[in-house]
């Protein structure tokens, strides 16, 4: 059998790598092996998503010892190295934009092992996100660019990266096949995460999104229910104490620890309104035919800007009015802006056209 050698290290990897999973599970060419860079280790944000999404146990771990992310990164590529010279694999796969995306394009690329990168194209057009110039270089560095939308197809061809192939999304392979045989009643509630280093890094700004999503929920007599990044419980803590989650519930927030991959989608299914700073809850907020309130100044899946599914709200003092717009403004997804459910199947029939008989 030709071997697949998937590189994942965050948590939005390991749900990204469970769409691949089962393609490649019903594939009688490809097997896989998983490297797990380590860089969500917490068991909240790593461990579950293994057992949930029926992830096999990956082969090789890494340890990471560095906390400053130049250190991490050399860690990531000499561990990514030595697995990669003991397996041999045909192909490498990497996912999305994080630090271990671009540590595991650079070791494959200097191996000179057919690099794939799901999730091709994207961009925010902000250098300031360290994702940006990840998603930029392993781009540059791939074989093969798998592009989840129209948008990054475009963003490529203009930057002159033409071994591109579209297949729609397959975090959105993954909302709707775990949601399938989902019934839950909308709530009132609205869902928030909030982890971008921006909106969380400042204790007064995380404090003014907070005061902000608080008075929107007293204003329309609902509550948020609010799973905590560790990257933001930190924040919090040094804002309220140790008993922030107290705190907030006297502001109707709901915090609670981050939850499981289907907890969440559950969540997105019954909630009225979804505010989030992350790439994928804002797009699973849509398969999940849910509105979206993204707190960011911009983002790379501007069809979901553009179809007015949902909206951009760089600052908290707007976040009254927007999300107001948008609560209970259920979404029809039919048309199909991420594609049709089917792009790991597609991806991987590519890759056997292009790569089978390496
Ligand atoms: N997620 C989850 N539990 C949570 C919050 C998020 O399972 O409590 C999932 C969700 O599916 C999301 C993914 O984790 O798409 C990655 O989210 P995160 O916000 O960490 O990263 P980003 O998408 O911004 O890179």
């Amino acid at each position: 059998m030709a071997q697949i050698f998937t590189i994942v290290g965050a948590r939005p990897q390991f749900i990204k790598a469970a769409a691949m999973t089962r393609a490649i599970a019903a594939s009688s060419h490809w097997s896989q092996i998983i490297l797990h860079t380590g860089q969500h280790y917490d068991s909240l944000l790593s461990d579950i998503f293994f057992s949930e999404l029926n992830l096999p146990k990956p082969t090789f771990t890494l340890q990471l010892a560095a906390s400053e992310r130049a250190e991490r990164m050399v860690e990531m590529r000499n561990g990514i190295q030595k697995a990669l010279l003991i397996s041999n694999p045909d192909v490498v796969l990497v996912y999305g934009d994080t630090d271990s995306t671009l540590a595991g394009a650079q070791i494959a690329h200097k191996l000179k092992i057919p690099l794939i990168h799901i999730e091709a194209g994207l961009r925010s057009f902000d250098l300031d996100m360290p994702e940006e110039s990840n998603r930029i270089e392993t781009d540059k560095l791939s074989d093969l660019l798998v592009a989840p939308t129209r948008t990054a197809v475009e963003n490529l061809k203009n930057e002159g990266l033409l071994n591109f192939i579209y297949s729609g999304d397959i975090m959105h392979d993954n909302a709707l096949h775990f949601t399938k045989d989902t019934i839950c009643e909308r709530t009132s509630s609205v869902l928030v995460t909030i982890h971008r280093p921006s909106n969380v890094d400042s204790k007064d700004r995380l404090l003014l999104w907070i005061d902000a999503i608080s008075n929107f929920c007293i204003s329309n007599n609902t509550s948020a229910v609010f799973p905590v990044h560790p990257r933001t419980e930190k924040g919090l803590v040094e804002i309220f104490g140790d008993m922030f989650k107290d705190t907030l519930k006297h502001k109707c927030i709901h915090a609670i620890q981050p939850v499981s991959y289907l907890e969440l989608l559950q969540l997105l299914k019954s909630s009225s309104l979804v505010v989030t700073d992350s790439g994928g809850v804002q797009k699973e907020a849509y398969s999940c035919g849910t509105s979206s309130i993204v707190i960011r100044h911009n983002t790379e899946w501007v069809e979901l800007i553009n179809s007015g599914h949902s909206v951009l709200c760089p600052e908290p003092q707007d976040l009254m009015y927007l999300a107001q717009s948008k609560l209970a403004q259920f979404i029809d997804n039919s048309d199909n802006l991420y594609g049709d459910g089917q792009a790991s199947v597609r991806i991987l029939k590519e890759i056997s056209k292009r790569f089978s008989s390496l």
